[in-house]
C-alpha cells in the first residue's frame, strides 16, 4: 500500500517510522521547514521509552532532566515519572527526507491542532498558547498556576533554561497568567532566548469524529488525541501505534472504536474540563476518582483531596 502522511511532528514522525521498518512504501511531508520547537517538552518516560523502542530509539538519550515535583498552585506533589525531553533533537532525528507520492492510496493527517484534511470539527475547542525560553535560577520543579479557563507553566530544560507560557481560552488573560506564576514561583522576567505562540485542542476524541473520512485517516491531536492537561506526545504516540496495528491488520473500520476505548482516560479527563468550564461542579466531582486513579499511576502523585484543593471546589 502506497501511504502519505502529512505533518510530522511527534504522531507522524513516529508512524512513518514504524510503517516504513514495516515494508510500507510510505512518504511524509510537513509544511515546515525544521521541527517545531515550542514547549511541550513534557512526557509520561515508561510510556516513551516503549513506544520508542518499537523503532529502535532509545528514549534515555533524549531525556534531559526528572523534575522531583509538579507544584500546582502552591501544592507540592510528588512527580511519579514525568521527565523533559529534548523533543525538537528527537524530532530532527526521525525527520527523514520530506516528500509527497503520487496517487498514495491512504492520506494520514496528522496535522495536528490545525486538522488539515479531516472534515472540520463542530464546534471544536483550542486553546491559544504563548510561550518563551527564558534563564532563572531557581529549584528544577514543574511549576504551574492553574484557574478554570487556563493555566500557566514553568518547565525546566536544565543549564538554568526554562519554557515559560500559558494557555487560556481567553487570550487576552494570558500575560495576567504568567505574571501570576512569576510572582508565585520568583521567575522574575529576564532576557528570552526565543517566543512563539501556538494552539492546543481540548477536545474530547469522541467529539472529533471522525477519525476515518474517505481515504483519510486521523492520528494525534488531529482527533483529539490530548489529555485535560494539555498532555498530547503519549496519547499521540499511542493513537499513532493503534493506526499502525489498524493497517497492519487490514483493518482500518476498528481503528474509531478502538482509539475511543483505548484512550478512554483521554476522555475522561476532557469530560472533567466541560464540567468545569460549564460550571458543572457535582459532574466534576464525580469524576474525580476516575482521574486521581490514572494520574496516580503515571504523573502525579495526589488525592481527591489535593484537587479539590487545586481547583478550588
Ligand atoms: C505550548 C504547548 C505546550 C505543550 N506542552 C506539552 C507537554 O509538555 N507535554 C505533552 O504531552 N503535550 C504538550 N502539548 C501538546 C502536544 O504538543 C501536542 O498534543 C502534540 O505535539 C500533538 O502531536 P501531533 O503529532 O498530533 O501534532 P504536532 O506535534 O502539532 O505536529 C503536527 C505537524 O503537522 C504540521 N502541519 C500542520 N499543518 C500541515 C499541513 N497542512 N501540511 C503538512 N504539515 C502540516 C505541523 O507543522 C507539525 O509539524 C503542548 C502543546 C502546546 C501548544
Amino acid at each position: 500500500m502506497n501511504i502519505q502522511i502529512y505533518g510530522a511532528g511527534i504522531a507522524g514522525t513516529y508512524l512513518f517510522h514504524l510503517l516504513s521498518e514495516n515494508g510500507y512504501k510510505v512518504s511524509i511531508w510537513d509544511k515546515r521547514k525544521e521541527p517545531d520547537c515550542r514547549c511541550a517538552w513534557g512526557i509520561v518516560y515508561k510510556e516513551a521509552k516503549r513506544f520508542y523502542s518499537e523503532i529502535g530509539l532509545n528514549f534515555d538519550d533524549y531525556v534531559l532532566l526528572k523534575p522531583r515535583y509538579v507544584v500546582a498552585n502552591g501544592l507540592w506533589l510528588k512527580n511519579r515519572d514525568i521527565v523533559i525531553f529534548d523533543k525538537k533533537r528527537l524530532l530532527s532525528d526521525l525527520w527523514v527526507d520530506l516528500s509527497v507520492s503520487d496517487n498514495p492510496e491512504l492520506i494520514i493527517d496528522a496535522t495536528g491542532v490545525s486538522r488539515a484534511f479531516l472534515p472540520p470539527i463542530h464546534e471544536d475547542r483550542v486553546l491559544p498558547t504563548s510561550q518563551c525560553i527564558e534563564k532563572h535560577d531557581v529549584e528544577e520543579n514543574i511549576y504551574i498556576q492553574m484557574e478554570k479557563t487556563g493555566y500557566a507553566w514553568a518547565f525546566p530544560l536544565g543549564e538554568r533554561k526554562w519554557h515559560v507560557g500559558a494557555g487560556n481560552v481567553e487570550r487576552e488573560k494570558i500575560p495576567v497568567f504568567i505574571n501570576k506564576l512569576r510572582e508565585k514561583y520568583g521567575f522574575e522576567e529576564s532576557e528570552r532566548a526565543c517566543q512563539c505562540s501556538a494552539k492546543v485542542r481540548l477536545l474530547q476524541p469522541s467529539k472529533c469524529l471522525p477519525f476515518v473520512s474517505g481515504n483519510i485517516v486521523g492520528v494525534g491531536e488531529a482527533i483529539g488525541c490530548v489529555s485535560g492537561a494539555g498532555e498530547g506526545n503519549a496519547p499521540s504516540l499511542a493513537s499513532a501505534m493503534i493506526l499502525f496495528d489498524c493497517i497492519n491488520r487490514g483493518n482500518l473500520s476498528e481503528y474509531e472504536g478502538r482509539i475511543l476505548k483505548e484512550l478512554e482516560w483521554v476522555e475522561v479527563e476532557q469530560r472533567f474540563v466541560d464540567a468545569m468550564l460549564n460550571n458543572k461542579y457535582l459532574s466534576a466531582i464525580r469524576l474525580l476518582p476516575k482521574i486521581i486513579a490514572i494520574e496516580n499511576g503515571r504523573t502525579v502523585q495526589h488525592s481527591v483531596k489535593d484537587i479539590r484543593k487545586l481547583i478550588n471546589i
